[in-house]
């Protein structure tokens, strides 16, 4: 059994249709990039993997689970709200734009959710934040407030927060996009230390000495499907389809 398995997934809003059947079994411990044009549904993808959005046919499990699902005499219904929270606890996301917390310090950013939905006892989640915290190099900065931070500390402490929570997999939409230029490395090389330690991953990125380098393997995403999916440099070496060659003709 996959840990993640996706079989023809649609999504549509409004009658568009974004998601026109996308498949993928990904294993635990692997770091999958997707790369793909500007609309082609990428954040679509992993917003329905941790049901930020509702899917309208097919099927999203994690190790065996259905994502918002499950199967009650012998056929699939909604889950619970309780079991939907329980699974989306288990799946941190970081965002292009940070949205930490503005009136709360760092630290007060990372320990809220461990102790509001996970009940840790304050001073474990206090512990765990500061071991997090180093981990992401901002020790020192636990008191200070996100608007006193760099765009790049301020993502570094987004992805201590997702890691707070203990998930099981983490998707990143884009997380240095919104980022100036000089700060991109600090953000990526603490990616890179979370691949280097088998963190399931899935990250969508324009960075593509990263997807390159860091990546097990890259998706190719346009027009709502997986259009190739294989080895980073193979598919950058030898693209398959002509999309993939022209996509990747205009960002390397
Ligand atoms: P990408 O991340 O690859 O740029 P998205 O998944 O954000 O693509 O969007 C794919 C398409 O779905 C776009 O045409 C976008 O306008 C549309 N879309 C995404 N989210 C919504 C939404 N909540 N309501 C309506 N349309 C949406
Ligand atoms: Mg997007």
């Amino acid at each position: 059994m996959s840990f993640l398995s996706m079989r023809e997934v649609h999504k549509s809003f409004a009658g568009n249709e974004v998601l026109k059947g996308v498949s993928l079994e990904m294993e635990r411990g692997q770091v999958v990039c997707v790369i793909g044009p500007s609309g082609s549904g990428k954040s679509t993808f992993l917003r329905c993997i941790n049901r930020l959005e509702t899917i309208d046919a097919g099927l999203i499990a994690i190790e065996g689970d259905p994502i918002g699902a499950e199967v009650r005499g012998g056929r699939l219904h909604a889950a619970p709200d309780k079991k939907i929270r329980a699974q989306r606890e288990q799946i941190g996301m970081v965002f292009q734009s940070f949205n930490l917390f503005p009136h709360m310090t760092v630290l007060e950013n990372i320990i809220e959710a461990p102790i509001g939905v996970r009940g840790e006892k304050k001073a474990d989640a206090v512990a765990h934040a500061l071991q997090l915290l180093a981990r992401v190099g901002l020790a020192e900065k636990r008191d200070a407030y996100p608007k006193q931070l760099s765009g790049g500390q301020q993502q570094r402490v987004a992805i201590a927060r997702a890691l707070a929570m203990r998930p099981k997999l983490l998707l990143f939409d884009e997380p240095t996009s919104a980022l100036d230029p000089e700060m991109v490395g600090e953000v990526l090389g603490v990616m890179r230390d979370l691949a280097a330690e088998h963190t399931t991953m899935i990250v969508v990125t324009h960075e593509m000495g990263f997807a390159r380098e860091v990546a097990d393997r890259l998706i190719f995403m346009d027009g709502g499907h997986i259009v190739e999916d294989g080895d980073p440099r193979e598919i950058m070496a030898n693209p398959q389809h002509p999309r993939t060659r022209a996509f990747l003709e205009s960002v390397l």
